[in-house]
């Protein structure tokens, strides 16, 4: 079957090989692939781009991630922790500048005891209609339940990479069973799960990709995130080159004929590599755009790739901002909480 038919397959069954999932990949039918993953975007997921909050409350971590910058070898970083009603506090601003999603992201720092993220949880849950999702790392399930019957609404927890011997020699403190474990535990806790991967990973082969791509359909996610990995000179990985962004919409745009349903969002990785590619992404497939509110001088320390200078704006501001390119590219700001879409 040439490139094409089984790009037609895959858009009509859902259905797709290993084998044919690396002819897609290494092909160079990009062109009809991205029109029918934007195609396919449209029918599923209309012309709405949902638009999340996070905060990125602490760069600690008890982690050893061979491509993360606050990897806790990195002694030259400054460390920081939000206090619990700073973050509520940022969630409510950022509830006011028209967010209805916060994502809480940090390095899997355990002094945010169990009931620490249920005080931030509950806080931010009083302040209105707001989704929460937790992007903290591992947990024990009784905790993960917890924060479930606490109001937690979704958890994104990436697999990184399907290749489990790359897995583990990457996070030499966890593995990749207890990683997928972890994925399982929350969707049978009713969360909307997130996974994702990196792109470009040392080691990595399309093979690799195809795989990771599959792994994403049989857990059924209600989002996943991809981007290229980007190489920070604090880790093991310091040397290895920046993945490629158009390989990263091309994993972009099968994960949205293959799956169909999840929210896709443009990763920062993304825009980092490649500011033009945040814009493509959003005609290969992608329907979500997160931005960081968190006060700038913590942004600045989240360095889990080198970070690019940051021109100061309000919450609101850079909302709007956001905003007005949404429409200028033609598609709509979401106005709902953007929660799972079920086909
Ligand atoms: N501690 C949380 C959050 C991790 S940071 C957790 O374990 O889930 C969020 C994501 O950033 C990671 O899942 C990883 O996919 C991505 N990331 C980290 N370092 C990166 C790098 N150097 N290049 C590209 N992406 C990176």
């Amino acid at each position: 079957m040439n490139t094409q038919k089984i790009i037609d397959k895959i858009v009509e069954t859902s259905q797709g090989s290993i084998d044919e999932l690396i002819n897609i990949l290494n092909s160079d039918c990009d062109a009809y692939l991205f029109k029918q993953a934007d195609q396919v975007r449209k029918k599923c997921c209309g012309n709405e781009i949902h638009l999340r909050a996070i905060i990125e409350f602490s760069n600690h971590c008890r982690c050893d991630c061979s491509y993360c910058g606050i990897n806790r070898q990195n002694t030259s970083l400054t460390r920081y922790r939000m206090e619990l009603d700073e973050i509520i506090d940022y969630a409510k601003k950022a509830y006011a500048a028209g967010y209805q999603t916060m994502v809480l992201q940090s390095g899997e720092d355990p002094w945010y005891t169990r009931e620490k993220i249920s005080y931030i949880i509950k806080g931010i849950k009083k302040l209105g209609d707001i989704a929460i999702t937790l992007s903290v790392g591992e947990r024990d399930y009784d905790t993960y339940k917890q924060w479930k019957v606490d109001g937690a609404d979704r958890f994104l927890i990436k697999h990184e990479t399907a290749d489990e011997a790359l897995y583990n020699s990457l996070h030499p403190h966890s593995s990749f069973k207890n990683r997928i474990q972890c994925l399982k535990d929350l969707k049978e806790l009713g969360y909307q799960i997130g996974s994702g991967f990196m792109i470009g990973l040392p080691g990595q082969t399309l093979d690799t990709l195809a795989k990771d791509i599959l792994l994403l359909k049989e857990l059924d996610v209600d989002m996943a995130g991809m981007g290229p990995f980007i190489p920070h000179p604090k880790t093991k990985l310091k040397n290895y080159p920046v993945g490629s962004s158009y390989l990263t919409l091309k994993a972009l745009a099968l994960t949205r004929i293959l799956l169909k349903r999840p929210h896709l969002p443009t990763t920062t990785a993304l825009e980092v590599t490649n500011i033009k590619d945040r814009k493509n992404a959003f005609y290969t497939g992608a329907n979500v755009i997160m931005r960081k509110v968190q006060p700038y001088k913590y942004r600045k320390l989240y360095e889990i790739y080198p970070n690019p200078s940051i021109h100061e704006k309000s919450i609101g501001k850079e909302r709007k901002e956001v905003e007005d390119y949404i429409k200028i590219i033609g598609r709509k700001v979401a106005n709902t909480r953007g929660d799972s879409i079920h086909l």
